[in-house]
């Protein structure tokens, strides 16, 4: 039977490019959107014509009863979700002594409380059938600390903590999970900063010399979805073109 992906925040730049790779790999993909969020009839359109019949589903994932009731239909139309790629995030950026509660919560809901909202319900459906992944999307700043983000900085941090508790108790029952910390990677997003902030601020932090592609990551995440990646568990994965090493 073809095995369900769902990729959170499967509209935005590295979402988009994890969804097409999973189809690729052929699984039935799922997204979610935010509730608010007009586009994505256009962008299902535009991805079923280059090929890709996904389905979208608005989720505010940073809602507990929202992110179950979303599950819920998922699973009745599109049977359990094997594969959880926890990507939907957002940055609220501004130094510690700027940082309000607003600006804190959101992040935090967003980037952490979601990581749960999300894992619960598929969980125990993965270890009872025997097989399953989660796969979250980190970020080399929760690895580092970035300058302005201690919201974003904690939450990307606390999703490997997360995932290495998790993995612990879900290890012998078919079902892995892991974190990818991307480095800078040029979607939409990045490549909205000035070309040359990027060029004399970010780009001589990366060995590489360039920005990561969304396609490097998605390649990623399909491999710790596959089964040749049974033994990987409890894994921070750096993704970064060298720009953090630990
Ligand atoms: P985008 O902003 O392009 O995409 C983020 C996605 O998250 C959007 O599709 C958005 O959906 C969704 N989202 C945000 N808030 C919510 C919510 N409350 N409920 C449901 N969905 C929500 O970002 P990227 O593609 O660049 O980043 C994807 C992930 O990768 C993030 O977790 C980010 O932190 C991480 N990352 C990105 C890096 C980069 O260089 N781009 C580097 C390191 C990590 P909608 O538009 O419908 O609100």
């Amino acid at each position: 039977m073809t095995r369900v992906t769902l990729v959170t925040g499967g509209m935005g730049g590295l979402g988009e490019a994890i969804c097409m790779k999973m189809a690729d790999m052929g699984y039935e993909v799922a997204t979610t959107h935010s509730p608010g969020n007009t586009k994505s009839a256009a962008w299902l359109a535009e991805m079923k014509d280059k090929g890709y019949h996904f389905r979208a589903y608005p989720c505010d994932v940073s809602d507990y009863d929202s992110a179950q009731e979303c599950i819920s239909i998922i699973t009745k139309e599109m049977g359990p979700v094997d594969v959880l790629v926890n990507n939907a995030g957002i940055t609220r950026d501004m130094t510690f002594k700027k940082m309000d509660k607003t600006n804190w919560d959101a992040v935090i809901k967003t980037n952490l409380d979601s990581v749960f909202n999300m894992t619960k319900p598929v969980c125990d459906g993965m270890t009872e059938r025997g097989w399953g992944r989660i796969i979250n999307i980190s970020s080399i700043n929760g690895q580092k600390g970035a300058f302005g983000q201690t919201n974003y900085s904690a939450a990307k941090a606390g999703m490997h903590g997360f995932s290495k508790a998790l993995a612990l108790e879900v290890a012998r029952k078919g079902v892995t999970v892991n974190t990818i910390s991307p480095g800078y990677i040029g979607t939409k997003m990045v490549m909205a900063i000035a070309q040359e902030v990027l060029d004399t601020k970010i780009i001589p932090q990366i060995p590489m010399g360039r920005l990561g592609k969304p396609e490097e990551v998605a390649g990623l995440v399909a491999y710790l979805a596959s089964d040749e990646a049974a033994f990987l568990t409890g894994a921070n994965i750096a993704i970064n073109g060298g720009q953090h090493m630990q």
